[in-house]
């Protein structure tokens, strides 16, 4: 059963007009002036509508609806505190006020996690950009929430280091956006997502306390930890201001081969036999035959596999001579393939034209166990390209584990109308969250929840939910942080009573 558009709870902006249609908040203009008054030169956007709408981040559908002039809410006010006192300031103030609290790094997720509203207020957070010196003896770096990823990565490549995190939004993404989300990045293989990279957080409650969670030590047995908590949390547990990574000497040498296969069940089964047998790539990507030709054009109606290996040099061409010994259905393809990625794998330049042109394009990453991916993969391919409307489903993987792997689509879409761009979008979305669920596969690999996934997380993770919500009550008692994002709503409303999601 697809899930009604009510129930897929996307696009769910109004919660806080219920919230002041109750009486229970002041008007906009009212408290407006109270930030004004205490923090007027650090507000950038008062949703007048000539000013940049900093609000949104970078999700399909929301770009789809600014081109083509849907509906889209303006935001209320977008703060930028320098210091994590400020933030407790603005956050104790929101408080008060009973204002909604959303935070903002770099505006790069892609599942509505920020998304603006009359009654919100913003909090951008990349004037936390301070990077604290390099522990060389334990491999440590303290930052602010806002420093951005890329930047963050050469200054640590200058000194020899690397965080070894380098998702494709690297340019645009921030620190605390990545914890935040649960982000990972292309040599996840090898390194892990942001989870296994943070070792302390600074956060700020949506009670407006400063928090320090976790600890420098590398592993503790004290009791069960709250840092945890916070990775994945969407802005909704607290706003984090401050992360302290841990990080890796940078590889003296980089190796990569690209082996074509008969097809995508053949190049998962050699990605699984490669990370079971303890063969460590930093890289692997699997591409379908479809990826493969869009990507690759010398290879036609077959799988791409691409692996790169980090290490010393003798290691790294041991490595890849046994790639191949254990990928015997495997062909050799031109080393070229592995560096036109490298010089590519950034690259989404051709989403924008397609999006103005009134195409819809977006990608659904998914994982699975081993044993599930090639039915789950066909599935989906099956299912979305007899959606009418559609012109394209492909897949790849491109993120490992010993018992199973990331499975990542892209579609593409025609509509028609512009206004029929959203149902049909929500109508694809669905598809594939109802046949991950049926096929074994969880709702989201690593792009997070936002406005876009908060009903399948919860049919997912149904017994869980209960307690997520009364650990959530505890950091964020009124609910004003980013309600409406992940599984929360407002505390105060009846969670039924609205467009807001149908987690709660
Ligand atoms: C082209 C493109 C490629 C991408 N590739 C990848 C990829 O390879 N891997 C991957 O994991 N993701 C990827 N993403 C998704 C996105 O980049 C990540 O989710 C990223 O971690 C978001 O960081 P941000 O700073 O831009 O966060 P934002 O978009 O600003 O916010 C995302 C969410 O985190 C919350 N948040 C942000 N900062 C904080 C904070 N300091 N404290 C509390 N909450 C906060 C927001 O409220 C929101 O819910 C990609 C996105 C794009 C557009």
């Amino acid at each position: 059963m697809l899930l009604s558009e009510k129930e897929f709870g996307l696009l769910s902006g109004n919660y806080s007009e219920k919230r002041w249609a109750n009486g229970e908040g002041g008007s906009i203009e009212q408290w407006k002036r109270i930030f004004y008054r205490h923090f007027g030169n650090q507000i950038m956007d008062d949703g007048h509508p000539d000013t940049v709408p900093l609000g949104w981040d970078s999700s399909a559908l929301t770009q789809y609806r600014a081109y083509h002039h849907l509906d889209l809410p303006a935001t209320g006010l977008v703060l930028v505190p320098g210091s994590t006192s400020e933030v407790s300031l603005m956050v104790r103030l929101a408080v008060q006020e009973r204002v909604p609290v959303i935070a903002r790094g770099g505006g790069s997720g892609v599942v509505e996690g920020v998304f603006p509203h009359p009654h919100s207020l913003v909090l951008d957070l990349t004037h936390l950009d301070a990077m604290g010196p390099v522990d060389a003896t334990n491999g440590h770096i303290t930052v602010g929430a806002g420093v951005n990823a890329l930047r963050l990565e050469q200054h640590l490549n200058a000194q020899g280091w690397t965080l070894g995190h380098w998702p494709q939004s690297i340019g645009q993404a921030t620190v605390g956006g990545l914890v935040a989300t649960k982000s990972i990045g292309q040599y996840s293989t090898r390194y892990g997502g942001i989870e296994h990279m943070v070792r302390d957080l600074e956060v700020v409650t949506g009670t407006g306390d400063i928090l320090s969670v976790g600890h420098l030590s590398p592993r503790r047995s004290a009791g069960p930890e709250l840092l945890p908590l916070f990775i994945g949390s969407e802005g909704t547990f607290g706003i984090i201001t401050q992360v302290t990574l841990k990080l890796w000497p940078a590889p003296e040498h980089e190796q990569g081969i690209a082996l074509s296969l008969p097809d995508f069940e053949a190049g998962i089964e050699v990605m699984r036999r490669w990370i079971q047998s303890g063969l460590s790539p930093s890289v692997v990507r699997l591409y379908d035959p479809a990826e493969t030709a869009r990507s690759f054009a010398s290879i036609r109606d077959q799988s791409l596999l691409l692996a790169v290996f980090h290490g010393p040099q003798a290691m790294t061409a041991a490595a890849v001579q046994e790639a191949i010994r254990r990928a015997p259905e495997g062909m050799p393809a031109e080393q070229s393939l592995v560096d036109h990625w490298f010089q590519t794998r950034n690259d989404v330049s051709a989403w924008v034209p397609l999006l103005k042109q009134g195409f819809l394009v977006d990608t659904i990453e998914v994982a699975a166990a081993w044993d599930r991916l090639a039915v789950l993969y066909h599935t989906v391919v099956d299912h979305v390209t007899a959606i009418p409307g559609v012109l394209g489903i492909s897949g790849h993987s491109s993120h490992g584990y010993s018992d199973g792997a990331n499975l990542y689509f892209t579609f593409l879409a025609n509509p028609g109308k512009p206004e029929d761009g959203p149902p049909l979008y929500r109508r694809i979305w669905s598809q594939v969250m109802e046949d991950s669920f049926h096929h074994g596969g969880t709702s989201s690999h690593h792009h997070g929840v936002g406005r876009i996934r908060p009903a399948w997380v919860a049919r997912e993770r149904a017994q869980e939910m209960p307690y997520l919500h009364r650990i959530h009550d505890l950091f964020d008692p009124l609910g004003l942080l980013n309600g409406g994002a992940l599984w929360t709503t407002f505390s105060t409303g009846s969670p039924n009573d609205g467009d807001n999601n149908s987690s709660s």
